[in-house]
């Protein structure tokens, strides 16, 4: 029999949902009282050293759609979202005395500030029970087959390591009694400082990424020609789309692997189902590997500690960005990147190519401007790319250098992306 009463903190980052969330449920089992936090930091919209902000206004919209829904699915659930603008460590903390936590949830994240956060807030605290989960990859640690130090640092033999020799994770199943909140202030929505109300193709929240899944799978079959179709340019059915609910954790890797699975199983089993999952287990090998390279992920010599462009000039950068450069094809991607806050994966390979090998730029200014664009933008799938790209990363074959004009034959031979996002449609 308890004693006294304990209360419980979760803090949500990059795990915006209710299903498949182990260190939720478990936090919420083992207390009276339950703050369910999430941090908003002013850092993400101040200038950095790249002359842009972390987080764009595309970001923003997403975000703050998906927290109203997670709010939403707590209240249905009797519970709320505690949002605070803080620095995010500061705030943990400050909640953590302030209301005498001593249980502390939380989803492991592998991104390198996301790991720097807990270990900064755990090591204040000498009492706190931890409750923490692997909730953003399909395997753990544990279940890898190598220590992470050990790691393959290539793609094929990662991926041929993992298929021979283990499974993904099991969903959680989200059945929830959640103990109610302590007396805590409500979050006031209006004065969040996260832009919304735009017209966008990506609704953020886990409810709209679980319609998109069943969609893509279910109700259209569009995975089952995924291989042949994945390599579109513009529209919303040549690939899944999943990739901004993956990021902000709307839905969990494991939800869609399973899911695949039950579609396989249900529908039909082929190349393309499989191609799916080949493409998860590319987000999953560079989620492990900037655990594995720690810093080295932002750095311009990269994992691979190889000389690369150290260029930064100012015109040629905002050209690229604007969608102003020489090249056609160039330009109508990023004009597509701006207006929409998403870019085709082949989209993203001409332009970030393009930046490294023809303009011959320091590769991190344009992934530091992918992140302030992309919807999805995703801290390992983002650098561990453009650092591929750049070939100072995980690609065998060095620096990779795309034939844009051969390119766009192949995959616009009628032109009509061009049409679509080129010159005419200058803003
Ligand atoms: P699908 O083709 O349907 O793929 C399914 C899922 O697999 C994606 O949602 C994504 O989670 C994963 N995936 C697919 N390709 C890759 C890849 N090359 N690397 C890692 N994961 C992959 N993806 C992000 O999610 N966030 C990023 O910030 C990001 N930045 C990128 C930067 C560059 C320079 C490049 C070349 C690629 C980047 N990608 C990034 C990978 C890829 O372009 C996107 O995941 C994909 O275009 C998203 O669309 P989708 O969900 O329809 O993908």
């Amino acid at each position: 029999m308890k004693t006294h009463s304990t209360t419980g903190l979760y803090w949500f980052r990059h795990d915006l949902r209710l299903h498949d969330q182990p260190s939720l449920a478990k936090t919420a089992q083992q207390c009276d009282a339950l703050i369910l936090l999430y941090v908003i930091d002013p850092k993400w919209f101040k200038t950095n050293q790249f002359e842009l902000v972390a987080m764009g206004a595309h970001r923003q919209q997403f975000l703050y759609e998906s927290l109203v829904t997670l709010n939403d699915n707590l209240k249905a659930n009797n519970q709320t979202l505690h949002v605070v603008v803080g620095d995010p460590v500061e705030t943990v903390c400050s909640m953590i005395r302030e209301h005498n936590i001593s249980i502390f949830g939380f989803g492991n994240h592998q991104g390198f500030y996301e790991r720097q956060q807990i270990n900064s807030v755990v090591r204040k605290f000498d009492s706190l029970t931890i409750v923490s989960s692997h909730n953003a990859s399909l395997f753990t640690p544990d279940s890898l087959p190598f220590s992470l130090d050990n790691m393959p640092d290539g793609f094929t033999p990662f991926r041929k390591q993992v298929e021979q020799r283990v499974m993904p994770e099991p969903c959680v199943p989200a059945h929830y009694g959640f103990p109610p909140p302590p007396a805590i202030a409500q979050t006031d929505w209006q004065t969040l400082p996260l832009h919304h109300g735009a017209i966008s193709a990506f609704q953020g929240g886990e409810n709209a990424a679980l319609k998109q899944l069943q969609y893509y799978l279910f109700d259209s079959d569009l995975v089952a020609t995924y291989k042949e179709s994945r390599n579109g340019l513009d529209g919303w059915d040549y690939s899944s789309k999943l990739s901004a609910w993956l990021a902000n954790g709307c839905v969990s890797p494991r939800r869609v692997y399973q899911e695949l699975k039950r579609y396989e199983r249900e529908r039909t089993e082929n190349d393309s189902t499989y191609w799916l999952y080949f493409e998860l287990l590319w987000r999953e090998f560079f989620y492990w590997q900037q655990a594995k390279h720690g810093s080295k992920w932002f750095s311009q010599t990269g994992i691979k500690n190889t000389i690369s462009h150290s260029a930064c000039n100012t015109d040629i950068i905002k050209q690229w960005q604007a969608g102003q450069t020489d090249n056609a094809y160039v330009n109508a991607c990023l004009r597509q990147l701006n207006a929409t806050g998403y870019l085709s994966n082949r989209g993203r390979q001409w332009v970030a190519s393009y930046f490294v090998n023809e303009l011959a730029q320091d590769w991190r200014f344009g992934a530091a401007y992918f992140e302030q664009q992309l919807v999805d933008y995703d801290v390992g799938a983002n650098w561990g790319n453009w650092q591929y790209l750049a070939g100072v990363g995980s690609d065998p074959r060095g620096q990779r250098q795309f034939n844009l004009a051969k390119q766009a034959q192949m995959y616009d031979p009628s032109r009509q992306f061009l049409r679509l996002w080129g010159e005419r449609n200058a803003s």
